[in-house]
């Protein structure tokens, strides 16, 4: 891999300690202005055209770092932007359709905050297991323990107890009792007044078209935030149309449009109907630096904030600076695989 491009991946950035969440799994404001002051020192940031251009055979700037936002949280409009601005950086950034659209908070977003308004995981663990009894024999669902065993094994980014209630809640169970039982758990420990949560947790469509505006790219996230490759065509149709009807309204271009795959999940259907629509590029949770003239352009790999110094000082000796920095035929690329949502 010649000049690997280092594609950074955030998610909640905020003032935590001031916050009515302080517990929310987000990264410090602080945190992420030193984290931009050591990408300042030690990398090249790059917008989205130029890395859609590397994909074609253009050049990158020596150690290239890209800069993507998922989910549309109002943090990317309140806390990011100005850091980008004031160094004039451009970033992208991925706001799934219906919350946006439609005041919805999505159920990801309902588990972080369930996750973060309980002090103790286990009483939410206990929360879960009550609602998984009510509905056992109906669902026909193994037992209690049975599921915990499955399911809290070990996670790069959390412990067995909040591992379990994330994937039970994200995967682990039948559709509809999954977005019963989140929704169930996010109005007795977080809020009953979803719409109003939802004003307060997305961007404004008015406040993404200043995005926009400010030269930041604006890509597609889905409609609603699910894992499209558990989905049929017809439903992968409508989850990327009505995502890209929505980028279409904030002003965004049909030609060279980015995707960002909610939970890292694609399959090889999906990249058909994305070349088909003119997807230029797309985003996963992998784990490693992309190699632009050798990676499927659909298929990009990211790094994770968290693995990066949070400090402008910081001595850069770590993956995946290190992994940037070394010659090619040294470098060894990281395990790949979960999605930290
Ligand atoms: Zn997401």
């Amino acid at each position: 891999m010649s000049n690997p491009l280092t594609i950074v991946m955030y998610h909640y950035v905020r003032p935590l300690a001031d916050s009515r969440f302080p517990e929310l799994k987000a990264l410090e404001l602080a945190r992420f202005r030193g984290q931009l002051d050591f990408i300042a020192r030690h990398y090249h940031v790059v917008g989205m055209a130029e890395v859609i251009a590397a994909t074609r055979g253009e050049p990158l700037p020596p150690r290239p770092l890209l800069l993507t936002f998922d989910d549309g949280y109002r943090d990317h409009h309140a806390h990011v932007l100005p850091a980008l601005r004031e160094r004039g950086w451009s970033g992208a950034f991925f706001p799934p359709a219906c919350a946006v659209r439609e005041g919805r908070v999505l159920d990801v977003n309902k588990i972080h905050f369930t996750l973060a308004g309980v002090d103790d995981p286990a009483r939410l663990v206990a929360a879960v297991f009550t609602a998984l009894d009510d509905h056992r024999d109906e669902h026909d669902l193994p037992a209690n323990e049975v599921l915990f065993a499955s399911l809290s094994r070990e996670s790069r980014y959390d412990g067995p107890e909040v591992t379990f209630v994330k994937r039970i809640l994200q995967k682990g169970l039948p559709e509809a009792l999954r977005e019963s039982i989140t929704d169930t758990l996010f109005r007795r420990f977080v809020t009953d007044d979803e719409a109003a949560f939802a004003a307060e947790l997305y961007m404004t469509p008015d406040e993404l078209r200043e995005l926009h505006a400010a030269g930041m790219c604006l890509g597609s996230h889905g409609d609603r935030h699910l894992w499209l490759n558990t989905l049929n065509a017809e439903q992968q149709r409508h989850e990327i149309d009505a995502s890209l009807a929505f980028l279409a309204e904030l002003g965004v271009p049909r030609h060279d449009w980015v995707m960002c795959y909610p939970y890292g999940g694609y399959d090889a259907e999906l990249l058909a109907l994305l070349r088909e629509r003119g997807c230029a590029l797309g985003l996963s949770v992998e784990v490693g630096l992309a190699d632009v003239r050798r990676d499927d352009p659909l298929c990009l790999p990211r790094v994770d904030t968290n693995d990066l110094p949070t400090r402008g000082d910081a001595v850069p000796d770590s993956w995946p600076w290190a992994a940037a920095a070394m010659p090619p035929a040294t470098r060894t690329s990281r395990s790949r695989g979960g999605a930290p949502c």
